[in-house]
């Protein structure tokens, strides 16, 4: 395991160690949360300007529990909140494209994303998890029949083709299960690196991942503007966007291509 170094107490050498381990990896894991799309446009929940503190109540309105009691409520708020009319305008940033460029070198990369924006495939990606589902489409609760965003986006109250039911977006909604953990966490642990871009480690399970990782004794960085509760699983942390941290990274292992 590499020595502890955070940034900024010396950011060049942290990005020269990282670009190392980029280099050197045959397998990367990268876990993505909503810091990775805020340079796309997409607010994130938790940071200054980011929904959840400007609205304390967002838990419960994305429950399960609220979904099932009033779906006509819960649609209309489900809407609004991920702007579901604008999905297709947003495009991936620097920081999407890197992930995928990484994968032009040769790499391995398991892209592990609580997003359920698309963006990483957009990018280019080949291997992503969407371990939160995905805003594309909604499932019928009753029957299990897929619909896609654009039935979604014909009536107020999106219902099933098959039993008229009221659809339920095919995301993990607050108090549902995440089915693709052990997915995620068997790819963390074959990985030769983890990077964690743009969380705030607060959701679970997923932020078991890097606990994981870190006790496997496999090298874990975060990209965060933040600090987490999980600092102390990284053996780097950078404290800066993502998309200027990745271009300085691109540099780093073009120059030593
Ligand atoms: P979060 O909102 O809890 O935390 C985002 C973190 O990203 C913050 O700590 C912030 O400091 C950091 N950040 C923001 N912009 C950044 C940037 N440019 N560079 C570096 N760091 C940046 O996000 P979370 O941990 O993913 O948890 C929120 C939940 O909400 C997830 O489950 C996710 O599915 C969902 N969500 C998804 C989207 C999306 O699909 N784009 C958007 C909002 C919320």
């Amino acid at each position: 395991m590499t020595a502890r170094l955070h940034a900024p107490t010396d950011p060049n050498a942290a990005l020269d160690t990282l670009a190392g381990w980029l280099a050197e990896a045959r397998h990367i894991a990268v876990l993505t949360g909503a810091g990775m799309s805020t340079e796309s446009g997409i607010p994130d929940f938790r940071s200054y300007q980011g929904r959840y503190t400007q609205n304390a109540s967002l838990a419960e309105v994305l429950s399960i529990d609220y979904f099932q009691h009033n779906p006509a409520d819960f649609w209309q708020a489900f809407k609004e909140i991920f702007e579901l009319k604008l999905v297709g305008n947003k495009q991936p940033n620097a920081g999407h494209r890197f992930l995928a460029w990484l994968e032009t070198q040769g790499k391995t990369v398991s892209v592990l994303t609580q997003n359920i924006d698309g963006l990483h495939q957009c990018a280019g990606s080949r291997e992503v998890v969407e371990v939160h589902g995905t805003l594309q489409r909604a499932v019928c609760p009753a029957c299990g029949r897929m619909h896609d965003l654009a039935h979604v986006l014909a009536s107020p109250l999106p219902r099933c083709l098959s039993c008229c039911t009221p659809l339920k977006p095919d995301v993990v909604l607050y108090g549902e299960a995440v089915s693709q953990f052990e997915a995620a966490l068997l790819k963390v642990l074959d990985a030769d690196v983890l990077l964690v871009l743009g969380s705030s480690l607060e959701v679970g399970p997923v932020n078991l991942l890097p606990l994981e990782a870190h006790q496997h004794g496999i090298d874990c960085a975060l990209i965060n503007l933040d600090p987490t509760r999980l600092d102390r699983c990284f053996d780097l942390v950078f404290r800066a966007p993502i998309g200027q941290t990745a271009q300085a990274l691109q540099a780093r292992l073009e120059s030593r291509a």
